[in-house]
Parts: C-alpha cells; sequence; structure tokens
C-alpha cells in the first residue's frame, strides 16, 4: 500500500509551494487508494508556533486535502528519537564530537584556504572523550565510494560520499536535527513515497545513509521543481499569490485553487480545467515535470471564472454564503438561491458575487452620482413610468414577456431598448453596470420593483 506524507515545519502560513507539496502527496495517496500522513516538523520551538499548526490544518481543510493519519507532531516524539541516537552510537556508526566553534571555524578556513569544500574535517571521529564536556553527536558517513538514489523525474543521482559531511545528528542542548528526524519518521511511519521541493535533493544521499545505518528500506523519492512568480524570480510570500487562506479571503473558490496548484508542475496533455475527481484519477508521478513551474495571477482568475461555472447553484450559495453574511447579515439561504443564477456568469470571486448581492439587500437605493446624473432625468422619466405602467400591468415573474413589452414600449416611444432598460437599472440599483434588469427585478419582487423605479422618476 501506497503511503505519502506532507511534513510541513509550522513557522509560518502554508503557502502555495507547500500547498503543492501536499496536494501532490495527496493526490497521489487518493489515486493509488493508499494513505496519506500529515506530521508538523515542529523540533525547531524558537521558530513553530501553534497559530501556525492551526493556519495550516485550516488551509489543509479548506483545499480539501483530508487526512488519514496525524497529525503527528514531532515535538512529542522525542523518546523515539533518542533511542535512535544512542543505537546509532552503540553500533560505532555516530560519535561524539568535542570541537570548539573556534576549532571548527579555523579547520573550515584551513580547508577553504586549500580550495576544497568546507566541511568538517572528522576530528574526533575514531576519539574518546570526556563525555561530561559539552558535545554534539555526528553521524559517520561513508567516505569511501559514492551514494545514489532513484529520483522518480532524474533518473539516478549520484553523489560521492568524501563530500558528505559527518552531520551533527544531536546538538549540545539534546535537541536532535532534521535529517534524521527525518528519516526515523518516514521510516517508522511506513512512508513508501516522498515528493517534496528539489532544494531537499542535497538531503537525499545524507538521509539514504542513515537509512542504511538504521537498518530501514529507503522510500521512493520524486523532488519537484521550484514555482516561479510571474517576475521569473521564485516565488516569494511577497508575490501576489499569498498564503491559502489569503486566497479563500479573495473569493476564490478551493476547486480552483487545487487546479491552479496541480497545473504547477504537473499537466496532462493540454487540459487546463479539471475538477478534484478528475485530478484524482489522472494524476501520476509520472506526468510531473522537470522544468520549474510559473505562477500567474490571471490564470488562476481564469480557472476561478471556469470552477464557479462548473459549481451547482446549492453548493455556490453555500460558498458565498460568509462572504454575503459579512455584508449583508440578514441574507438568507432561499435569497441566494433567487440570486445565484443572474451572479453566477459574472463574477469572477466570491467577493464580486456578495457585491453583486448588495442591490437585492439594500434598504435604499445608493445612488452613483453620474449614473443619476446621466439616467435619472425629465427626459428619462416616460421610459420610467412606462416601466410602471407594463410592471404594474404583468407583474415581474415573467422576465421573458416583460422584456418583450419593454421593447414594444420603447418602440412606441421612439427609443432604444437601452434608454428604457438603463434608467430602470440605475432607479433598481444605483449603478450602471448590474445584472440583467428583468431578473433582478423578479428576485425583488413586484412591490419592490416598483417602489425602486417609482422613487426614482419621483426625484
Ligand atoms: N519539514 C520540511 C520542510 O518543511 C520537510 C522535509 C521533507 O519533506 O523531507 O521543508
Amino acid at each position: 500500500m501506497i503511503k505519502t506524507r506532507f511534513a510541513p515545519s509550522p513557522t509560518g502560513a502554508l503557502h502555495l509551494g507547500g500547498a503543492r507539496t501536499a496536494l501532490f502527496n495527496w493526490l497521489y495517496a487518493r489515486n493509488q487508494k493508499g494513505k496519506f500522513v500529515l506530521r508538523m516538523e515542529d523540533t525547531d520551538k524558537e521558530r513553530s508556533t501553534q497559530e501556525s499548526v492551526d493556519e495550516i490544518l485550516e488551509s489543509l481543510k479548506w483545499l480539501g486535502l483530508d487526512i488519514d493519519e496525524g497529525p503527528y507532531y514531532q515535538s512529542e516524539r522525542t523518546e523515539v528519537y533518542k533511542e535512535k541516537v544512542e543505537k546509532l552510537l552503540a553500533d560505532g556508526k555516530a560519535y561524539r564530537c568535542y570541537c570548539t566553534k573556534e576549532e571548527l571555524d579555523a579547520a573550515r578556513q584551513a580547508m577553504q584556504k586549500a580550495g576544497k569544500k568546507p566541511m568538517y574535517n572528522r576530528k574526533c571521529r575514531d576519539k574518546d572523550g570526556d563525555q561530561s564536556k559539552p558535545h554534539v553527536i555526528r553521524f559517520k558517513m561513508p567516505i569511501e565510494g559514492g551514494t545514489v538514489f532513484h529520483d522518480t523525474l532524474r533518473g539516478d543521482v549520484k553523489t560521492k560520499n568524501e563530500e558528505l559531511d559527518d552531520l551533527i545528528i544531536r546538538r549540545t542542548d539534546g535537541n536532535v536535527t532534521y535529517n534524521l528526524v527525518v528519516v526515523v519518521d518516514d521510516a517508522e511511519m511506513g512512508i513508501t513515497d516522498i515528493v517534496r521541493g528539489d532544494y531537499h535533493i542535497a538531503n537525499t544521499p545524507k538521509q539514504l545513509n542513515l537509512y542504511k545505518a538504521l537498518g530501514y528500506s529507503p522510500p521512493n523519492f520524486t523532488h519537484v521543481s521550484l514555482i516561479l512568480g510571474n517576475n521569473k524570480k521564485r516565488l516569494s510570500k511577497r508575490d501576489g499569490s499569498g498564503s491559502v487562506l489569503s486566497l479563500r479571503n479573495k473569493g476564490f473558490l478551493p476547486s480552483a485553487v487545487v487546479n491552479m496548484l496541480a497545473r504547477l508542475g504537473w499537466g496532462y496533455g493540454d487540459e487546463e480545467v479539471f475538477t478534484v475527481d478528475g485530478l484524482i484519477g489522472k494524476f501520476s508521478l509520472r506526468n510531473l515535470t522537470l522544468s520549474p513551474a510559473v505562477f500567474n495571477d490571471e490564470k488562476l482568475a481564469w480557472l476561478n471564472v471556469q470552477h464557479i461555472k462548473l459549481m451547482d447553484n446549492e453548493k455556490l450559495a453555500e460558498a458565498a454564503m460568509p462572504f454575503v453574511k459579512a455584508k449583508h447579515q440578514n441574507a438568507t439561504r432561499e435569497d441566494m438561491l433567487k440570486l445565484i443564477p443572474m451572479l453566477k456568469e459574472r463574477s469572477r470571486t466570491l467577493v464580486e458575487l456578495a457585491s453583486g448581492t448588495d442591490f437585492f439587500f439594500a434598504e435604499s437605493v445608493v445612488f452613483d452620482e453620474k449614473a443619476k446624473a446621466k439616467f435619472i432625468t425629465k427626459e428619462t422619466k416616460p421610459a420610467l413610468k412606462e416601466a410602471i405602467k407594463l410592471i404594474e400591468e404583468l407583474g415581474v415573474t415573467d422576465s421573458e414577456k416583460l422584456n418583450e413589452a419593454f421593447k414594444a414600449s420603447a418602440e412606441k416611444l421612439s427609443i432604444k431598448m437601452k434608454a428604457m432598460a438603463q434608467p430602470v437599472r440605475v432607479a433598481l440599483t444605483g449603478k450602471t453596470v448590474s445584472p440583467g434588469i428583468f431578473e433582478m427585478m423578479s428576485a425583488l419582487g413586484k412591490e419592490e420593483s416598483l417602489k425602486r423605479i417609482g422613487m426614482a422618476s419621483s426625484l
């Protein structure tokens, strides 16, 4: 059984890079009917915060990336790691290093001078010391030969062992370090496949040697390429993209964000629009691309429009509700079901959709001054009066019939349909841009429509 994991360090919000890593792991697990594990890598006590943990959990939930196991917290597993460090020491695969900072600096400088890659000179590797003195514990990397791992996208990646440092696995303060704990956890949790950012490639040979030393068999590795911003530089937290929750707050649908993230470094022919189920069915690690992916806000905006159109009205009403409620507390589901059909096709985000409902919930129409000056005038009064007459006669429920009647009246008054419709639009909403006037009137009802047009015509 395939088992993947997402292993964020909770030191900030979940941004697009992390979210994409989570998504690829989740999609692969779901495609293979495997399991998806969440593990908080919170060993850095200074930088890890509960706030970040909560935000990561909320972001994953919003994206719909449900977890099968966890969240595990590394901060709760120190006993396991301690035991493994002791085992490595007992097996002669790790050693205590008593070098002071000054000694390390001097050795490093000497190496640099000699034109060598600066690394620890292995001074304490085969020596006993006084254990009561401050010391770190280092892992004995092999010196001869090389380490090879197979990356799904890159094939065999080889490293000369002499280039691998005897890395510190436990610090002087007793805290264990990333490369050790990640190996222990991935092995103990039965992770079969690791998908992560390619900035971890340099860690993988180190980790492989730890797998070997601890008697574990290693998982499969897939390193995905960077995400670049619109400026072709590495996507940073400062880019427009922001965190997952900031996209939620801007009114993007989770399905659109998932679609956008999936397309950052994964493709399936020319297809652009994918539902979550479609992605699960089509996803494979082989179709990840090696070249960096470029994030583009226009593409996300476009995908959001597509996903709004794809969503059924009930679900869309539900998704839009928090945005509408923030502006119009008393809004109900019934109101939303009336409004969604006319707003669905014209809203790029849920924020826009919520603004589109303003006309409906307005206690009284607030006029845009320019709109009023242009369309609520002496000249437009006959059109408004005629509209009132038609609505009184025909009601507002049959939009098509009312539309035909408006056209006939426009002809009778020798004006264009637009000259008939625009004053009505301004009377109903205070603005020159809005959904269709007949749809709006049908949602507002006869009485309210007459009230608003009557009010405007008496100005
Ligand atoms: N906690 C690591 C990070 O956030 C993940 C390491 C890994 O995936 O192996 O970069």
